[in-house]
C-alpha cells in the first residue's frame, strides 16, 4: 500500500470546497478521508471514520472550537463536507470527567452540541476522536491490521511489529468506555503515531491531514510486509464432483431456501454471486467448516453478514434435487444455530433484545464460489464485498498463524447494539421488495410502462427485448439495478440463456410478464399457412417457452410465483382481418388457465390481461389515422371509443399487471383494460 497524497490534488480540494463556512481544514479532511475510503483494504461500506479539530462560526456570529467528524450514513469514499458534522468540542471534553455515560446520553450529548441541528448523527466513535489531542485523526478497519490482531498472540505480534510507533488498546465495544481508555493509553504513550485497537482496527493522528494519513499508510505497510513474509495460505481442498451444476440453478435453490415466511408470504432476498481464485481456495477448503465459521474479522461487519456463513455441499451436475435437500437442511440448521446464539447472549442482557431474522447472508459453495443475499441487489452487493474482505483477511490470518476472532458474545453486543442497527436504516417496505420480475417485449410501449411501474414498486426487473439496445435503454431508465437482455423469445437457445443470466444476476424469478407480441393482418380464407404459423410462433409458442422456463425456476425456489400473459381483446372478440393475431392469442388465454390449473398447488398463480386500443407498439399513429378515417371519426373519438369515453394508455395496462402480481388469491383470471367494450366482455 502506497501513500496517494498529491499536493496538487490537495490544493484542488481546498480550491473546490473552501467557502465562507467551510475552511481549509475541512477541505483537506474531505480529501484524505476519500483517499482512505477509496481502498477496500482499509475501509468498507460505512466502516471507519475521520475527524478534524477546527473552529466554526454559528448563525449569530459566535465562533466555536469544533470537532468535524464523520456522520453516520456517510461512506468515507465519497464524503462531502456535509458528511462531517461539526460538534462543539468543549462539552465532549467535559464529559470525559463523568464516571458513566450511557449510549443514549452519548448520542444526545453529541446531537445537542451540533452547530447545525439538521446534520447527521456524529459517528459512534466521536468521543474517541475528541479525546485524542491531535488536529487530524483517522480510523480504518485495515485488513492487514485485522489479520495480525485476530491471532491468539495478536497483541504480542503488534508490539513487536509496531514498537513505539503504535500502542495497543484491548478490545472493548465502541462508546464512552473505549474512548476514555484510548485517551488514557495515548496519554501514557505520548510519542506514538497511532493506536491499534485489538481485533477492531487502527487509529492514526497528526498535526496535518497529510501526516495523519501517511502514518496510517506507514503502519498498515508494516503489517502488510509482515504478512508478505509468509507463504499465502493454500487450504487443502475437498473432493469435488466431476461436473458442477449451473450457477443459475444453484442460485435459485439457495434463494428459495433462504426465503423465510413472513405471515402468509415468503420474505424474499436477491443474490450476488462472486468467484475468484482466492474465493475458490477458501470455499473448497476441507476445514472451511472450522476457519470460515469462527467469526467476523472486525465486529461491525456482523450487521452485514451475521457471525458466520452457511456452507453447503458441492452441487453436482444432474443431481440438483439432492443438493436442494441438503441446502434446505443446512438453512434449517443455520436458523437453529442462530436462534441458540441469540437466546444464549440475550439471556446475558436480561432478555431485552428482539431477534432479527436468522437467515444467512453469505453462502459458501465448494466448486463454485460465494453467494451473498440481501433484501435488495445493493444490500447483496454490500454483503458480497464484506464476504470477499473477510475471505482475504482470514486467509492471511491463517497464513501467518491461526485466525482467532472475538467470541460470539462481543459480536452479539455489536449486532444488537441500537446504534449499529441504525446504520442499516429502515427496511424497504415497497410491495415488491426482494422480488424479481421478467418482462418480455420490454422495449415496447406496454413493456416499458410495466417495467417502470414494477421497479417503482420495489422489484428488480429484467427487461427482455429482441432489440438489445432498447432493453438496455429501458433498464437504464427505470434503475433499481434493472438489467436489459437482448432476447428473441422465439429462439429457444436465446430464451434459455436469458433465464440463466437472470438467475445468475438475482438468484431467480418471481413474476413473469409475458408481453412480447406482434400482429399479422390478412383475410383468414386466403392467408398462407406460413403467416399463421409465424404468428403462432411469437403469439403462442414464445409465451409457452418463457412460461416453461419461469415455472421450472419457480419450482426450484419453492416459493410460488406469478405468470402474467398479455393476451389482447382479439383473444375473445375477433376483428376482421386479425385472425392471424387473434387465434394464437386465444390459445395463449387458455395457456394461462392451463398453468393456473396445473401449478396452483405450488403457489404459482397465472392470469391474463386483455388490453385494447393502446397507442404505440402494434397500434402506430398511421394505423390510428387510417382506422379513424375508415370509421369516419376523429382520431381522439376513435381512441376513446369505449364505455368510459376515455383513451386507454400503456400505464393502465401496466397497473393491471401490477394489480394481478399483488392479488394473492387471484388465479386463472382475466383482467380487461379497454375502457369498456360490451362486445369483448367475457361471459
Ligand atoms: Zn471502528
Amino acid at each position: 500500500m502506497k501513500s496517494l497524497w498529491a499536493d496538487k490534488e490537495a490544493e484542488a480540494f481546498v480550491e473546490r470546497y473552501r467557502t465562507e463556512v467551510i475552511n481549509e481544514d475541512v477541505a483537506l479532511r474531505v480529501y484524505t478521508t476519500r483517499l482512505l475510503g477509496g481502498d477496500s483494504r482499509l475501509v468498507l461500506h460505512g466502516g471507519g471514520n475521520s475527524s478534524v479539530k477546527t473552529s466554526m462560526t454559528d448563525l449569530v456570529g459566535e465562533t466555536w472550537d469544533v470537532l468535524c467528524v464523520k456522520g453516520s450514513g456517510w461512506d468515507m469514499g465519497n464524503i462531502e463536507p456535509e458528511g462531517l458534522p461539526a460538534v462543539k468540542l468543549k462539552p465532549l471534553l467535559r464529559a470525559r470527567e463523568l464516571s458513566v455515560l450511557s449510549d443514549e446520553d452519548m448520542v444526545s450529548l453529541q446531537r445537542s452540541n451540533l452547530i447545525d441541528p439538521g446534520a447527521p448523527n456524529p459517528s459512534v466513535e466521536t468521543l474517541l476522536h475528541a479525546y485524542l489531542p491531535h488536529k487530524y485523526v483517522d480510523h480504518t478497519h485495515s485488513t492487514a491490521i485485522l489479520a495480525v490482531t485476530n491471532q491468539p498472540d495478536g497483541e504480542e505480534i503488534c508490539r513487536r511489529l509496531f514498537g513505539h510507533r503504535a500502542a495497543m488498546v484491548p478490545y472493548i465495544m465502541p462508546g464512552f468506555d473505549l474512548a476514555r481508555l484510548a485517551g488514557e493509553i495515548y496519554e501514557a504513550n505520548l510519542d506514538v503515531e497511532g493506536l491499534v485497537l485489538h481485533k477492531h482496527g487502527i487509529f492514526t493522528f497528526g498535526d496535518t491531514a497529510k501526516q495523519s494519513y501517511e502514518r496510517m499508510i506507514n503502519i498498515v505497510c508494516l503489517a502488510e510486509e509482515y504478512i508478505a513474509g509468509f507463504d499465502s495460505k493454500q487450504f487443502s481442498p475437498v473432493r469435488l464432483p466431476g461436473a458442477t451444476a449451473p450457477v443459475g440453478d444453484v442460485a435459485a435453490i439457495l434463494r428459495g431456501a433462504c426465503a423465510v415466511s413472513e405471515g402468509s408470504k415468503p420474505r424474499r432476498m436477491v443474490t450476488e454471486f462472486r468467484t475468484s481464485p482466492a474465493i475458490m481456495n477458501y470455499v473448497n477448503g476441507r476445514e472451511a467448516g472450522d476457519y470460515a465459521t469462527r467469526g467476523v474479522t472486525t465486529p461491525d461487519l456482523v450487521i452485514r453478514v451475521k457471525q458466520k456463513p452457511l456452507i453447503v455441499p458441492p452441487p453436482e451436475a444432474g443431481r440438483l434435487e439432492k443438493f436442494k435437500q441438503a441446502v434446505i437442511g443446512g438453512v434449517n440448521d443455520y436458523v437453529a444455530d442462530y436462534t441458540r446464539y441469540f437466546e444464549e447472549n440475550n439471556g446475558l442482557v436480561d432478555n431485552i433484545k428482539v431477534m432479527i431474522d436468522p437467515i444467512p447472508r453469505l453462502v459458501l459453495v465448494p466448486g463454485m464460489g460465494m453467494f451473498a443475499l440481501g433484501r435488495s441487489k445493493k444490500a447483496a452487493r454490500v454483503a458480497a464485498d464484506v464476504g470477499e474482505n473477510i475471505i482475504a483477511t482470514v486467509s492471511d490470518a491463517e497464513a501467518i498463524g491461526s485466525f482467532d476472532p472475538l467470541p460470539d458474545k462481543d459480536l452479539f453486543d455489536l449486532e444488537y447494539w441500537s446504534l449499529e442497527q441504525a446504520k442499516l436504516g429502515k427496511a424497504d417496505e415497497a410491495p415488491l421488495a426482494g422480488q424479481v420480475v421478467v418482462i418480455t417485449g420490454g422495449g415496447g410501449t406496454i413493456g416499458r410502462a410495466t417495467a417502470g411501474l414494477m421497479s417503482e414498486n420495489g422489484a428488480h426487473v429484467a427487461v427482455l427485448d429482441r432489440v438489445g439496445d432498447d432493453a438496455a435503454e429501458v433498464a437504464g431508465e427505470i434503475g433499481n439495478d434493472a438489467i436489459g437482455i437482448a432476447c428473441d423469445v422465439t429462439a429457444p437457445g436465446e430464451v434459455e440463456a436469458a433465464f440463466a443470466q437472470i438467475c445468475e444476476e438475482y438468484g431467480g424469478i418471481d413474476i413473469l410478464v409475458s408481453n412480447a407480441g406482434a400482429a399479422w393482418e390478412g383475410d383468414i380464407g386466403t392467408m398462407p399457412d406460413e403467416t399463421l404459423r409465424q404468428s403462432f410462433e411469437l403469439n403462442f409458442f414464445a409465451h409457452q417457452q418463457v412460461a416453461q422456463h419461469a415455472v421450472r425456476i419457480m419450482l426450484q425456489q419453492g416459493t410460488g410465483g406469478v405468470l402474467l400473459f398479455n393476451t389482447s381483446k382479439q383473444a375473445v372478440n375477433p376483428g376482421a382481418n386479425f385472425g392471424a393475431y387473434g387465434l394464437p392469442k386465444a390459445a395463449t388465454l387458455l395457456l394461462s388457465r392451463q398453468y393456473a390449473l396445473e401449478y396452483g398447488r405450488y403457489g404459482i398463480r397465472s392470469n391474463a390481461v386483455n388490453a385494447d386500443r393502446i397507442r404505440g407498439g402494434l397500434l402506430t399513429d398511421d394505423m390510428i389515422a387510417s382506422r379513424a378515417e375508415a370509421r369516419g371519426m376523429e382520431e381522439g373519438d376513435y381512441m376513446a371509443g369505449n364505455l368510459l369515453h376515455r383513451e386507454v394508455g400503456a400505464e393502465h395496462v401496466a397497473k393491471a399487471f401490477l394489480d394481478l402480481a399483488l392479488a394473492e388469491r387471484t388465479t386463472a383470471g382475466i383482467t380487461t383494460v379497454d375502457g369498456g367494450n360490451i362486445a369483448a366482455a367475457l361471459r
